[in-house]
C-alpha cells in the first residue's frame, strides 16, 4: 500500500484525497487544516485524519481533534500531494519535503522549473518514475496536452489555440468577473510554453481570456499538420486516446452547463467530468494545399488534474506500467 498525505485540502486537495481512498494500492494516512471550514468539517466526517498547519486552536474551538501536525504526517507517509495555493508548494519542498526526504507532487500554480519534470499520465507517464518531486499541469495545460498528444499521429508542425477560461470555481467568492470579458495581456500568453514542459517539441502559440462563467474553460484550437486529414480521422485519434470524451449536438450537449449537467447524471462525484470533452460538430479538417485541423474541448477546471494525480503518485513510487495505471485509475473514477 502506498501511503499518502494531502496538504492543501481545498478544490484540488479534497478530490485527490477521495481519489486515494478509492485506489486499491494507496492508503490515504491523512488530510491537514490550515484553518477551520465546512471542507475541515467534511474530512472530518469521512474519517480522514487531519493534521494542523499552523495554529489548532480554530479546529479545536469547532470540535475537530487533529491527529497532529504536518511534521506528525510526514513521518507516516511515502509521499505527500501539495494541493496549496499558488508558490506555497514550492516553499513547502523547501521547508518540509526536502528536511523530512519525503516525495512530493505540486500542481500547476507551481512553475516548472520547481520540479524539472511537468506531467501528464498519457504523454510522459515514465519520466516521473521514482522522482522525488514533480508538477502536475495546469487543468488547461492538461487539457491541451491530452488532446494535442493524441493528435500528433498527424505530424503537427504548429498550433494557435485560445483559452476561454472560467472567471472563479463555483464555491469561489472572491474572484471574477461577473460582467466582462477579461483578455490576458501578455501575447502570446504563458500557457503555449507550459504546453512544451510536457511535449517538447510543441510549436503552440496561445491567447487567452476570462469570462463570467464558473462552469469549465473552452479551448478553441486550430493545428498545421503534415499529413492530410478527414473528421473522422480526427474523431477516431481522440476517440481511441483515453481520458478524452467526444460529445454530440445529437446529445445536446452544447455547451459547458450541459456537459456538467450531463456529469451530475452519470452520477460522477461532485458532478466532475475529469475527461477532455470535444464537441464532434466543432471538428474541421481542412486540405487547400495546407493541412489544418480544427476543433474546440471544454476542459473541467476542478477535475481533470486528479486523475493525474493518482497516476503520478504510482509513478513516482515506482509503478512501472503506466498503461495499467491509468487503466487502474480509469476504473475507480468510472471513466471507460
Ligand atoms: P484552494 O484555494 O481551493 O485550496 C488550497 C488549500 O490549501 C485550502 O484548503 C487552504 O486552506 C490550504 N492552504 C493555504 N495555505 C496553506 C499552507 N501554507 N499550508 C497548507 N495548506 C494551505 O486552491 P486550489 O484551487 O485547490 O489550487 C491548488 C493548486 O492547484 C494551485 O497550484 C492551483 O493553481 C492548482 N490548480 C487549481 C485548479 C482549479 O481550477 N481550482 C485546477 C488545476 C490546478
Amino acid at each position: 500500500m502506498i501511503k499518502v498525505g494531502i496538504v492543501g485540502y481545498g478544490t484540488i486537495g479534497k478530490r485527490v484525497a477521495d481519489a486515494v481512498a478509492m485506489q486499491k494500492d494507496m492508503k490515504l494516512t491523512g488530510v491537514t487544516a490550515h484553518s477551520y471550514s465546512f471542507n475541515t468539517e467534511v474530512a472530518n466526517e469521512k474519517g480522514y485524519k487531519i493534521f494542523t498547519v499552523g495554529d489548532d486552536g480554530d479546529l479545536k474551538l469547532n470540535g475537530i481533534k487533529p491527529a497532529g501536525d504536518i511534521n506528525n504526517l510526514l513521518e507516516e507517509v511515502d509521499i505527500i500531494v501539495d494541493a496549496t495555493p499558488k508558490k506555497v508548494g514550492k516553499e513547502n519542498i523547501e521547508k518540509y519535503y526536502k528536511p523530512k526526504k519525503v516525495k512530493a507532487i505540486i500542481q500547476g500554480g507551481e512553475k516548472h522549473e520547481t520540479t524539472g519534470t511537468s506531467f501528464v499520465a498519457q504523454c510522459n507517464y515514465d519520466e516521473a518514475l521514482n522522482k522525488d518531486f514533480v508538477r502536475i499541469v495546469s487543468c488547461n495545460t492538461t487539457g491541451l496536452c491530452r488532446t494535442l498528444h493524441a493528435l500528433n499521429k498527424f505530424d503537427i508542425t504548429s498550433v494557435h489555440a485560445t483559452l476561454i477560461r472560467r472567471g472563479a470555481d463555483p464555491g469561489d467568492i472572491r474572484h471574477g468577473p461577473i460582467n466582462a470579458v477579461v483578455p490576458v495581456l501578455e501575447m502570446p500568453s504563458h500557457h503555449g510554453p507550459d504546453v512544451r514542459s510536457v511535449l517538447p517539441k510543441c510549436q503552440i502559440f496561445t491567447t487567452a481570456l476570462s469570462v463570467p462563467s464558473t462552469l469549465m474553460h473552452v479551448h478553441t484550437v486550430i493545428a498545421d499538420v503534415k499529413k492530410k486529414v478527414n473528421v473522422d480521422d480526427v474523431i477516431d485519434a481522440l476517440s481511441s486516446a483515453t481520458r478524452i470524451r467526444i460529445v454530440r449536438n445529437a446529445e445536446h450537449l452544447r455547451s459547458t452547463a450541459e456537459i456538467i449537467e450531463f456529469a451530475r447524471d452519470l452520477g460522477r462525484q461532485r458532478g466532475d467530468m475529469p475527461e477532455i470533452c470535444v464537441w464532434k460538430e466543432a471538428i474541421g479538417a481542412v486540405s487547400n494545399g495546407y493541412n489544418k485541423l480544427l476543433y474546440m474541448q471544454a476542459v473541467h477546471q476542478e477535475s481533470d488534474v486528479v486523475p493525474e494525480n493518482i497516476d503520478c503518485i504510482r509513478a513516482m513510487t515506482g509503478f512501472k506500467d503506466g498503461q495499467k495505471s491509468i487503466e487502474m485509475t480509469n476504473k475507480s473514477f468510472g471513466i471507460k
